[in-house]
């Protein structure tokens, strides 16, 4: 046989490189600002277009390159930072690889300008898909240019695998942070399509953070120090009170370069064991200092996860730090973290009365599809409520003004009721709590067990989603605004389920810089639940939106229902049971909870009598 093995032309070998080092517009903005920062810049330029689709730009005040640099940095291995395999073990430079700017160019199309001090006049070179288009003698400031424009122009399978591009854009951000937390010293400038979204002057880390993430954050921080053989710790903390369900503000970075380490995290998160919510992640952005020599950053392309030669002694002298830090600056709080009144809507079926949106919901509802939405959804009115009369079927009917006299408990006190401990004594009517998580009442063909979380989760479920789809949303006006801050992040994911928010009932006046203005909210939140109930909807928005493809509006309507829906625990008035009831049944699909868990189970008198034979 004939010799079949040939070596790949560059071109191919740059993009098959590409794969690895460039996933999306993201990578290369992290790319680009290293390189930036590798070149000594103090001021960095980061412009973007349509998520980095259309444009990534990044300029900077650097080193620059003369014409044979400009040139030979687009080829593979070509880098100026290491020499030979020694100095892998010293590394002091954010680059190293040689690798990003051949990847780059070979999937899109560059343009880059650059200068160096040394030199009157600087390089501009062209060039698209690994081909020079041209290069030219330019007048130009000191440092670099360098724009990417039409990413993945060559790969359309990838360039279709491109998320919206505000997500792309959320990526982008995600970068920036992590650059720009570890670099106070650099002015940064970010613009995205034409308007500046992150202006970050010259700062002490401290500063930076809250640049970064809000003025708020300024009082949150607590500092962390220490020097040990093994690691030089630095850094902040945030207070244990303001631990939050979304990920997003936990940095780590070892010697100045953003790195991810689930073990570290954990090393955190075990500090604050008992001062924050089970559920909930403690912010913290903290520098470790080790020798470059212990710590391989090699592992990966992208560079983000690396191997700490001690790792075990890291972990405990992360713990400890923080430990000490909470402890010295005397922030650990007492917290009942049992009952935050807050997260408490009660079930309250008066209340409720009012909301009862008159439309009926069709969870399969597709904008895209045109149907004749009133209709359908009146025959499912009808559908349903014979359903549930027939479980009723053969039993008195309920009379709900006998239980007109039980008091109906006041918003986010649920303990407060006539039946105080003693569940079980309001079985006075059809239905009664059982262990304040079941509701449990009898049907015709045996006994009904309704699971109260799942159950209002699924009604909840079915309206928001009526509500964001059809606008029916009633919203209970403020008296005085509430002004809540947000970072810019979290910013961009309320602008973009803004219009969601609306029809189910939020009223905002004015969203800018940090602050949005709180003017009308949905009947069923209550007004001091609203800034923990937007959290909690950034968070589970953010994390569901990542690699799902469900709409957005299902996404909210499942994240509402599952801050919304009444607890495990929470003890419900005969009432409220009765509307549950009522209301599961008057579901389009009342058997799984939004999560596709079961609501509720029907004990047969056969069952029951099996039990007794
Ligand atoms: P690496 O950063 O791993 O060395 P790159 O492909 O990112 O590889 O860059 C190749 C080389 O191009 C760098 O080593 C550096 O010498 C030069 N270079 C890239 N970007 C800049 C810049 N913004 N300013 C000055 N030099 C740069
Ligand atoms: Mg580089």
């Amino acid at each position: 046989m004939a010799d079949i093995i040939k070596l790949l032309p560059d071109h191919v070998a740059n993009q098959i490189a590409a794969g690895e080092v460039v996933q999306r517009p993201a990578s290369v903005v992290k790319e680009l600002l290293e390189n930036a920062i590798d070149a000594g810049a103090t001021l960095i330029k980061l412009i973007i277009k349509d998520g980095g689709k259309a444009l990534i730009q990044v300029v900077d005040n650097g080193l620059g390159m003369s014409e044979t640099d400009a040139r030979l940095s687009f080829e593979r291995h070509a880098t100026s930072k290491i020499s030979n395999a020694q100095d892998l073990f010293n590394l002091q430079t954010k680059g190293f690889r040689g690798e990003a700017l051949a990847s780059i160019a070979a999937i899109a199309h560059v343009d880059m300008q650059t200068r160096s001090d040394a030199f009157e006049v600087g390089t501009h070179i062209k060039i698209e898909g690994s081909k020079i288009v041209f290069q030219e003698v330019v007048a130009t400031p000191k440092g670099t240019s360098i724009s990417v424009k039409n990413l993945f122009f060559n790969i359309p399978a990838r360039r279709n695998f491109l998320k919206s591009n505000q997500v792309e854009l959320r990526h982008i951000t995600d970068e920036f942070h992590r650059v720009a937390l570890v670099h106070p010293n650099i002015e940064f400038h970010f613009y995205n399509n034409g308007s500046e979204i992150f202006n970050l002057p010259k700062a002490k880390h401290r500063q930076r953070i809250s640049h970064v993430f809000g003025s708020k954050m300024m009082d949150r921080l607590v500092p962390v120090n220490e020097e040990t053989e093994v690691v030089k710790v630095s850094g902040f903390i945030c207070k244990p009170e303001f631990a939050k369900k979304s990920r997003g503000e936990q940095f780590f970075f070892a010697n100045n370069r953003f790195i991810k380490s689930p073990y570290l995290h954990h090393a955190v998160v075990a500090a604050f064991e008992g001062l924050i919510k089970p559920d909930t992640c403690p912010g913290y952005f903290l520098y470790l200092d080790v020798d470059p020599s212990s710590i391989d950053i090699n592992i990966h392309p992208t560079k983000t996860e690396v191997k700490f030669d001690d790792e075990n002694t890291m972990y405990a002298i992360i713990r400890s730090t923080i430990k000490h830090s909470l402890g010295q600056f005397n922030v650990a709080p007492v917290l009942d973290f049992e009952h935050d009144p807050n997260l408490n809507t009660p079930y309250a079926y008066k209340e409720k009365g009012a909301v009862l949106p008159k439309v009926t919901v069709d969870a399969s509802f597709n904008p895209f599809q045109e149907v004749e939405k009133t209709s359908a959804a009146h025959t499912y009115q009808k559908q349903s409520a014979k359903g549930w009369e027939k479980l009723y079927d053969g039993l008195d009917s309920v009379n709900t003004e006998d239980f007109s006299s039980i008091a109906i408990e006041s918003e986010g006190e649920v303990q407060g009721t006539f039946y105080s401990d003693s569940e079980e004594n309001g079985q006075t009517g059809t239905t009664f709590q059982l262990r304040r998580k079941y509701i449990v009442s009898t049907i015709k063909s045996g006994m009904l067990v309704i699971h109260q979380n799942r159950a209002h989760e699924r009604i909840l479920f079915e309206k928001f989603l009526g509500e964001i789809t059809v606008k029916e949303g009633v919203s209970q006006q403020l008296l005085f605004p509430l002004e809540l801050s947000f970072s810019k992040q979290e910013l961009t994911i309320l602008k973009e389920i803004n219009e969601s928010l609306i029809n189910i009932g939020f009223a905002f006046e004015a969203m800018e810089q940090e602050t949005v203005k709180v003017t009308g909210v949905p009947l069923m939140v209550s007004e001091s639940a609203i800034g923990t109930i937007l959290d909690h909807l950034i968070a589970d928005y953010k994390e569901g939106f990542e690699g799902s493809s469900i709409s957005q509006a299902e996404m909210l309507a499942k994240a509402l229902s599952k801050n919304l829906a009444v607890k495990t625990g929470e003890l419900l008035n005969q009432e409220s049971q009765l509307a549950l009831v009522n209301d599961l049944f008057g579901c389009k699909e009342p058997t799984l909870s939004p999560f596709q868990k079961l609501t509720h189970t029907i004990i047969s008198e056969g069952d029951i009598e099996k039990k007794f034979s």
